[in-house]
């Protein structure tokens, strides 16, 4: 029924000259009627439209003989409109996103009405004097319009946007919009009520107000009412589009172009508003979820323009490292590194702004706000914007002090005894190798002792092992008071030590190793049962000579102290 009614008003009224009807609202109907049914239902609103429309045009058109072929081009452009626009959205069309837009302007405004119109045109032609080529631009003027105008209100109201939108306005809101709708009736009615200026821009200013306060419902709804009263005015013969020159068909023509702009601008500005609407909600939810996140992490997550400068912090800043978050926004981020770490960082960041695809991550020394250092381990990557241009960088940095202190005393355990708390034989290893390696540079001389004690089998003998140990024990002691900050004094296993004296030649480390052994020689240790234990060492000396191998420099020491132990020990020997 509304299929005929619109069929018939608008042959009835828009047709001038004999050709196809200038204003088209027939169509719109039945696209949006397709659109949002599955196609497996569209028999029914077919056959129905396909009898309103027959019955309109041989009624009060072109007679019944080719009603029947026109009303087949209308209802063939509809299930074209509906099947594009399903195709290109999954199911119906979308007027609330640009693209959407961009697909009904184009199906509904061009594609369908103009491959209709060319059987449209033909068979107008055909049962009346009028030519094909102005027939078909009547028919895609007055269907591309029609359905541009009317389809997107009927779209609304149909899938229930338009209603479920009113019914969740305040009352505040429903009048506004009540009261918009009566200026924009006010506003069309006065423009197309006289004949004196020409207003037509005057009516665009309710449809932006109702575009930008309503959406596409108040776009939709206030299109309809400029088109109506437009329509009414212009076709019947008033109004200021009589101001131009030419007949009927111009000033429709005319009008035809004038409301395609509107409802093109309309639509655009509503669907561009709704995206950035759709978008700011999507934003405060990753936004809240983005806090929860950040504000329960103990690890600090800042992010960082491309330039360096902290546009965030989280606010477990505070108490690890002391700096309120809001004092560190527009800082250079670089300020919160230890300078010396600070190439590394800046080559993370570096990286991460060329590769925005990986995490990279560094361990550095951070500054706190009283100046102390924090280790922190950093997990950094680029920020993107929706165009996928990198705009920074976000970093979940986290505070690795204790795995660090963990790490420097399972490093200082590996190279220490644990006896005497000196540095053991692995250590003693490393050291050598770079004094040779200093010798052979220039960098200074040196002399390698290793020192054996006399006879100490017999001291854990007759005193037991604990005394022993205190007998090493009290050596070390005695040895590292003997020693400047520049030796070096190793447990090389059991009673054997090793020296490394360092800026001295062999005559001077002799005269050293000679001080401590009379001090040794002289020395009593207490014992718990009150006896006094003696003891005595032997040693063998070895200059560090550039070219020479550790195991070289340590054999020839070696025997030297063989010799000395062999000469009746407690006494030193050198190796040349
Ligand atoms: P020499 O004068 O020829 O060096 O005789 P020595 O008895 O010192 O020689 P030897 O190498 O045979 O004996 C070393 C002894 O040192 C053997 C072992 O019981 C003792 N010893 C090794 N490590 C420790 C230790 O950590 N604590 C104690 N108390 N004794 C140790
Ligand atoms: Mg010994
Ligand atoms: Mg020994």
């Amino acid at each position: 029924m509304l299929v005929f009614a619109a069929s018939a008003a608008a042959i009835r009224f828009t047709r001038f000259g004999g050709g196809p009807a200038c204003l088209w609202f027939a169509t719109a109907i039945l696209i949006v009627e397709l659109v949002v049914r599955s196609p497996r239902a569209w028999l029914l609103p077919v056959t129905a439209a396909m009898i309103g429309g027959v019955v309109a045009t041989g009624q009060f058109g072109i007679g019944y003989g080719y009603a029947p072929l026109v009303t087949a081009c209308t209802i063939g452009e509809a299930i074209l409109a509906a099947w594009l626009l399903r195709r290109g959205r999954g199911s119906g069309a979308d007027l609330g996103s640009l693209r959407g837009v961009f697909l009904f302007i184009a199906v509904a405004g061009g594609i369908a009405p103009a491959v209709s119109g060319i059987g449209g045109a033909a068979t107008i032609a055909l049962a009346t004097p009028t030519g094909f080529a102005s027939n078909w631009l009547s028919w895609y003027l007055g269907h591309a319009l029609g359905n541009l105008t009317l389809a997107p209100v009927v779209l609304l109201a149909l899938n229930g946007e338009m209603f479920a939108g009113i019914a969740r306005m305040r009352l505040a809101r429903k009048l506004e919009g009540a009261g918009l709708i009566l200026v924009t009736i006010a506003v069309t009615r006065l423009v197309f009520g006289q004949e004196t200026f020409p207003l037509l821009f005057v009516p665009l200013l309710p449809l932006m107000i109702a575009a930008f306060r309503f959406g596409r419902i108040g776009g939709a709804i206030t299109i309809v009412i400029l088109a109506t009263i437009g329509a009414t005015f212009t076709i019947g013969g008033s109004g200021p589009i009589r101001m131009i020159s030419g007949g009927t068909y111009e000033r429709v023509l005319f009008l035809q172009f004038y409301l395609a702009t509107a409802v093109v601008m309309t639509l655009l500005i509503a669907a561009e508003l709704n995206q950035r609407r759709r978008l700011v909600v999507a934003l405060r939810a990753s936004e809240a979820r983005y806090r929860l996140i950040t504000d329960k992490s103990t690890d600090i997550i800042l992010t960082q323009t491309v330039a360096g400068v902290i546009d965030y912090a989280s606010a477990s800043i505070l108490p690890l490292a002391g700096y309120e978050p809001a004092d560190l926004i527009g800082i250079a981020a670089g300020t919160l590194v230890q300078s010396e770490d600070l190439p590394i960082v800046t080559k993370t960041i570096r990286d991460a702004l060329a590769n925005p695809a990986a995490t990279f991550i560094v361990e550095y020394r951070g500054r706190k706000a009283d100046g102390t250092m924090l280790w922190c381990e950093s997990h950094t990557r680029a920020i993107t914007d929706e165009d996928g241009k990198v705009v920074g960088t976000v970093s979940a940095i986290r505070d690795i002090s204790r795995h660090k202190q963990l790490q420097a005393a399972l490093a200082q355990a590996a190279q220490t005894d644990p006896l005497t708390g000196i540095v053991n034989r692995r250590a003693f290893d490393v050291a050598l190798d770079q004094r040779l390696a200093d010798v052979a540079a220039g960098r200074g001389i040196g002399v390698c002792a290793v020192l054996d004690l006399d006879f100490f089998k017999r001291v854990n003998d007759r005193h037991g092992h604990d005394a022993g140990d205190r007998v090493l024990c009290t050596f070390v002691d005695v040895a590292r008071r003997s020693l400047r900050a520049e030796d070096l004094i190793a447990r090389l296993g059991g009673e054997e030590f090793a020296l490394i004296i360092w800026n001295a030649d062999l005559a001077e480390a002799h005269a050293i190793c000679e001080r401590l052994r009379r001090k040794i020689a002289d020395l009593s240790v207490t014992t718990g049962f009150g006896e006094d234990i003696r003891f005595t060492f032997s040693g063998g000396l070895a200059p560090l000579r550039a070219g020479r191998s550790r195991q070289h420099i340590l054999r020839h020491a070696d025997e030297a102290l063989y010799r000395a132990k062999n000469a009746g020990r407690n006494r030193l020997e050198l190796s040349s």
